[in-house]
């Protein structure tokens, strides 16, 4: 699925700079699911960031299905992202003004698909998430983990090959972060590869692998016995 070596990335400040990812090597094959941990500030979000594309690196080299990712152009990585990649934060990132459905059919719409079917196909995967109920609720009427299954929805919306979770359960209570774990693990069940930033070692441990970032570089990976979040759901 991908595949990254000697990865560098460096962020200005003032007259130096930071030196964050030191020389990242990594492979994922398909249908993993990877946990990338590491303390606050060692690099977790801007490596899923360059693996999103949202981000350059500096020095290194980053294949992806087969594409290698270097020098495109913003509407070229657009396309890639699109074709290859969902996203989900630990903020949500819904748009506020818009309702569940609307949020969900959005990236088909950038993907140039007609009113009708993308309506329809934002329908299916907000009942997947079991919230066909509040499609024409706007996010301040959900919950937080309401919310956060909008955005899965939204991140399977187009199919992406690969499923990005930076912190996905960071902003939700013990509960909750189960019940989105139990999902997103029937997600991987079905064939899914998932990359999941966590600092919470109970999540990192509902994972098949857990990566540990360190001053910059892989400490430690390892693979590990799935813990299933379902036991913990009522
Ligand atoms: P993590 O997600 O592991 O907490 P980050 O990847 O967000 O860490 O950040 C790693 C380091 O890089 C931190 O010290 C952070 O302050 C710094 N950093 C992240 N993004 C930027 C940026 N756009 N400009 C300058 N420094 C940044
Ligand atoms: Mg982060």
């Amino acid at each position: 699925m991908l595949n990254i070596k000697k990865l560098h990335k460096s962020y200005p400040i003032g007259d130096s700079s930071l030196h964050v990812l030191k020389g990242i090597d990594l492979t994922v094959e398909d249908g993993e699911m990877v946990a990338i941990m590491g303390s606050s500030g060692s690099g977790k979000s801007t490596l899923l960031n360059i693996i999103g594309m949202l981000d350059e690196a500096d020095e290194g080299e980053y294949i992806l299905d087969g594409v290698p990712i270097k020098n495109l152009t913003e509407k070229k990585a657009a396309i890639y992202r699109n074709k290859f990649l969902g996203f989900i934060f630990q903020s949500f990132n819904l748009i506020n003004y818009k309702n569940a459905l609307d949020n969900v059919a959005l990236p088909l719409y950038y993907q140039g698909m007609k009113r009708q079917e993308r309506q329809e196909l934002a329908l299916f995967h907000l009942g997947k998430v079991g919230l066909e109920p509040w499609a024409h609720h706007l996010p301040n009427e959900l919950s937080g983990g309401q919310k956060q299954r909008v955005a899965i929805a939204r991140a399977l919306a187009a199919n992406p090959k690969l499923l990005l979770a930076d912190e996905p359960t960071g902003a939700l209570d013990t509960k909750t972060s189960h019940e989105i774990m139990d999902f997103i693990q029937h997600l991987n069940d079905e064939g899914k590869t998932i990359l999941i930033v966590t600092h919470e070692e109970d999540i990192a441990q509902m994972c098949k692998r857990i990566v540990r970032l360190k001053d910059g570089l892989i400490m430690e990976d390892e693979k590990v016995e799935q813990v299933r979040a379902s036991q913990y759901v009522g």
